[in-house]
């Protein structure tokens, strides 16, 4: 009798376990989508088989289509995060893998799975090696039929770092702004603070995915939603954790002020102008486990509790049924199929022979942002002239401050936080060299005067003290 009752506990068990849990199999995985080869900037390659399969797979085809894409630089919890988002999605959604699967009431936490189970999905991990290259899609696809008939089909996709410096800046924006032209959710995870440096990025990437988007005849915003969760927040006093507070912290940071320069005023236009919505989540600090420890597997006993009470807040903000984003363009919802036509279609234009302008636009604004810090690192080498030049008393004393107020330039250029390769840089610093260089050879015959000057009267002074 005892045996009987622990077997139908132990049968119940692992029903309620199976109809709740992430049921990541090893036959689900990611697929690549979209792969970008450094070494031909040339090459943006389209998985056809793996396309087709999700896309046309008749469960999915037919669809209208949410696409959640998380964007943002190498190793700042990404792919993680993604992987408790498949948890949560496997707890709320049949999918093409188990279409009759029996979806249970969710309660606050029960989407998480069992606390030392590891975790998987999307491969994440605090090795230096990138972990995801180009744009990656989850192989199983989510669906969502609504009471009043809708049919959706939900994908999430992980993409390669942006504001990543390991990589070649044109490939970071390429498949920033493809996977912008897919995805209904744009999430751009940041750690710990949003800089300039981030929305320009933006500014420019989606102005590349403008040029490929098919031309727009309606008035709706080419993009979506665009989210930004920033990771390991580090003034929750000033803006609480999660969804209000950080909405409150990126509509202060996007408002437009009376000191902005107008780059700064421009930059936020555009984003304002180009997206549906812009939110922002905040997210505390995980916990020593999940941050520092290599050998971490993932489980949720190890992460610090109020690390999973935002995750618990977060998910169903962008994924319960009654917040799916739908995909549209030109205002119009899409089905899957017709998002793989427009996919074909981008894939195409972003070989970069058809994309002549946007290239254009990338080098440009690299350049303008390269001659901006150069003319600044150039002020700062002349304000150290300046501040020291009246305390020269000797020749050598020239060619000394010269090389230190060139050093203190030098280190203003390097540390400025920017965006394009080394080697993009390196062009400009022989630049900045040759200006400190011109620079010096116009004051220094100034100052050579100057103390030729000093010694002529200090002789004069000298020769008449004599005679006296
Ligand atoms: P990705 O390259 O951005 O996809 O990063 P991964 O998801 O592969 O994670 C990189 C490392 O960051 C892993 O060791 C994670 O355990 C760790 N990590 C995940 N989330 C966070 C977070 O919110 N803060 C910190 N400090 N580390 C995190
Ligand atoms: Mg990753």
């Amino acid at each position: 009798m005892k045996f009987i009752i622990f077997l139908m506990f132990f049968l119940l068990s692992v029903r309620v376990k199976n109809s709740v849990h992430c049921i990541v199999t090893p036959e689900l995985e990611p697929v690549q989508l979209l792969d970008f080869t450094s070494n031909d900037n040339k090459t943006v390659t389209l998985n056809k088989a793996s396309v087709e399969n999700l896309f046309l797979n008749p469960l999915v085809s037919d669809r209208d289509v949410v696409v959640v894409s998380i964007a943002g630089a190498l190793r700042k919890g990404k792919s993680f995060l993604l992987n408790y988002m498949l948890r949560y999605m496997y707890a709320n959604y049949k999918t093409v893998s188990a279409p009759n699967r029996t979806i249970n009431e969710l309660t606050a936490r029960n989407w998480i799975g069992d606390s030392d189970e590891p975790l998987k999905g999307f491969s994440w991990k605090s090795s230096t090696k990138r972990e995801t290259v180009g744009i990656m899609f989850w192989s199983d696809v989510f669906l969502y039929d609504s009471p009043n008939g809708d049919k959706i089909a939900i994908f999430l996709m992980d993409t390669q770092g942006l504001f990543d410096h390991s990589s070649s800046p044109t490939d970071n924006i390429r498949i920033f702004s493809l996977s912008s032209l897919i995805s209904s959710v744009q999430i751009i995870n940041i750690y710990s603070m949003i800089e300039e440096s981030h929305l320009e990025y933006l500014q420019f990437a989606t102005e590349i995915a403008r040029f490929t988007a098919v031309e727009s005849e309606s008035n709706s915003k080419p993009f979506q939603k665009l989210m930004f969760i920033i990771r390991d927040w580090i003034s929750p006093e000033e803006y609480d954790y999660g969804y209000e507070g950080g909405n409150n912290f990126i509509k202060m940071y996007l408002r437009i002020k009376d000191f902005h320069t107008s780059e700064l005023k421009t930059v936020r236009e555009y984003l304002k102008r180009t997206f549906e919505s812009i939110t922002c989540f905040l997210m505390p600090y995980p916990g020593k486990s999940v941050a520092r420890n290599s050998s971490y597997d993932g489980r949720w006993s190890d992460i610090d509790e109020e690390f999973v009470d935002v995750m618990t807040e977060l998910f169903p903000i962008l994924l319960a049924p009654s917040n799916l984003t739908v995909k549209t363009v030109n205002g119009v919802p899409i089905k899957a199929y017709e998002l793989l036509i427009f996919i074909r279609q981008y894939v195409d234009m972003f070989k970069s022979e058809n994309l002549p302008e946007a290239k254009s636009i990338f080098e440009s604004t690299l350049d303008n942002q390269f001659q901006i810090l150069t003319s600044k690192s150039v002020e700062v080498y002349l304000e150290s002239i300046s501040t020291y030049q009246d305390h020269i008393s000797n020749f050598d004393e020239i060619g000394k401050l010269h090389e230190i107020s060139k050093a203190i330039a030098m280190k203003f250029f390097n540390e400025e936080k920017k965006f394009g390769s080394n080697e993009d840089g390196e062009v400009y610093k022989m630049q900045l060299d040759n200006k400190l260089e011109k620079a010096f050879a116009e004051w220094k015959p100034i100052t050579v005067d100057f103390l030729n000057k000093i010694e002529e009267e200090q002789s004069k002074a000298r020769e008449q003290k004599k005679l006296a």
